[in-house]
């Protein structure tokens, strides 16, 4: 899928601009703080009804505005699709070729992106909650299931504590309560965890070429999931549930001490090894952000895989970061088949190959 055009009304420093695009590499050139992010960042709020750096809508309309627009033109396989967003003070209204949507749940992902900002380097060396969020989002682009489970567990892992915090405080002999909330709490585990194994197998599998790839051949990435419970990432669902139920009895006494459920999916990490090293404590910042970009270009790839399209790939502030040799082997990868869009401060940052076939637009003060 490719965006052909975008206009943004009372949209962060824009008033009113309509700007077309080219199903190929798209350049915005500007100098800092004049709405490069900005252009990007609305591509991304036109896919998911939300931005990838606040999560304050208020934020996105134009200061000393009543609402924001945002309107674009997607051309998939089966068609254009006309996309509209109001973002208000009141809230946001979605439509999907003209008609509105009751939901945002059934507007978002109607086309896909994958950003690719600085922040994104968080992925490797922020805290687990970021990965975390990363595999959640990831599955949950694709599998509305997962989404559905995911918040039960939340529900379920906050009366537990709850539950748990009362037991830690007056001792009681009648643990019932707990048990029950302990077996639901294990099933919601069990199916989350069988997910995610599933979701890094495949990340795995795509990352891993890629990053070898982007290195020349020279680095092997691996991923490895940290869990509470001792269990093979192909054993079935009964088996999970199985190893959740014993570690909950093992850990009952200390949990009942701490007042805090001390296992389970919330409190699991994603590990990356770059021949063998841990990148968060020995990579570089190049082999961070390689890292970083393996994953995200995987991301494209099982998005593929799953809605039949390549995403649109948003790149911000990315690719004059990155070696010559990184940049095109980036670039010769996604040629032809996914839009892309990467922001510069300045023409020198770009390869010159990658400049010779790409459409390049001058940004400045919201114009
Ligand atoms: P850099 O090269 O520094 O990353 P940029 O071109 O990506 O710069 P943007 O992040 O797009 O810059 O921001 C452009 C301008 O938009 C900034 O000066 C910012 O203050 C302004 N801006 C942000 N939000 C709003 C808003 N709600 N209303 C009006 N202007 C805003
Ligand atoms: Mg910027």
């Amino acid at each position: 899928m490719y965006i052909k055009e975008i206009t943004l009304t009372n949209y962060r420093n824009y008033t009113k601009t309509t700007i077309p695009f080219e199903n190929k590499v798209n350049v915005i050139l500007g100098e800092n703080a004049q709405g490069k992010t900005n252009v990007m960042e609305s591509i991304f709020v036109l896919s998911m009804a939300k931005s990838h750096r606040t999560s304050n809508d208020k934020e996105l309309i134009k200061w000393d505005c009543e609402y924001a627009k945002l309107s674009g033109i997607v051309e998939k396989h089966r068609g254009p699709v006309t996309l509209d967003l109001v973002i208000s003070t009141k809230g946001k209204k979605a439509k999907y070729n003209h008609i509105e949507q009751k939901k945002l749940s059934q507007y978002i992902g109607s086309i896909n992106t994958v950003m690719f900002a600085p922040e994104d380097l968080n992925l490797v060396k922020g805290s687990p909650q970021v990965r975390r969020k990363f595999i959640d989002m990831e599955i949950g682009q694709v599998s509305p299931v997962y989404m559905h489970d995911l918040s039960r567990y939340q529900k379920i892992l906050q009366q537990r504590n709850q539950y748990l915090k009362q037991l830690q405080t007056k001792k009681q002999t009648d643990l019932s309560l707990l048990d029950v909330l302990t077996l639901q709490l294990s099933e919601m585990a069990a199916k989350i965890l069988k997910k995610r194994f599933e979701f890094l197998q495949l990340l795995q599998q795509w990352a891993e070429p890629i990053h070898k790839g982007i290195s020349r051949d020279l680095e092997t990435l691996k991923i490895e999931y940290k869990n509470s419970i001792d269990v093979s990432e192909d054993a079935d669902l009964s088996k999970m549930l199985e190893a959740y139920h014993q570690k909950f009895d093992k850990i009952k006494s200390r949990e009942i001490d701490r007042g805090v459920t001390l296992a389970g999916p919330h409190r699991d990490d994603l590990l990356f090894y770059v021949n063998e090293k841990d990148v968060q404590t020995f990579g570089s910042q190049g082999q961070q952000r390689t890292t970083a970009l393996s994953l995200k270009l995987a991301e494209i790839e099982l998005i593929h895989q799953e809605v039949g399209e390549y995403p649109i790939l948003l790149l911000d502030d990315v690719l004059s970061e990155l070696d010559d040799f990184r940049q095109s082997h980036l670039l010769n990868t996604i040629q032809g088949k996914v839009q892309t869009f990467v922001t510069t401060t300045s023409i020198e940052g770009i390869h010159h190959e990658t400049l010779e076939k790409a459409a390049t637009y001058h940004v400045e003060a919201g114009q």
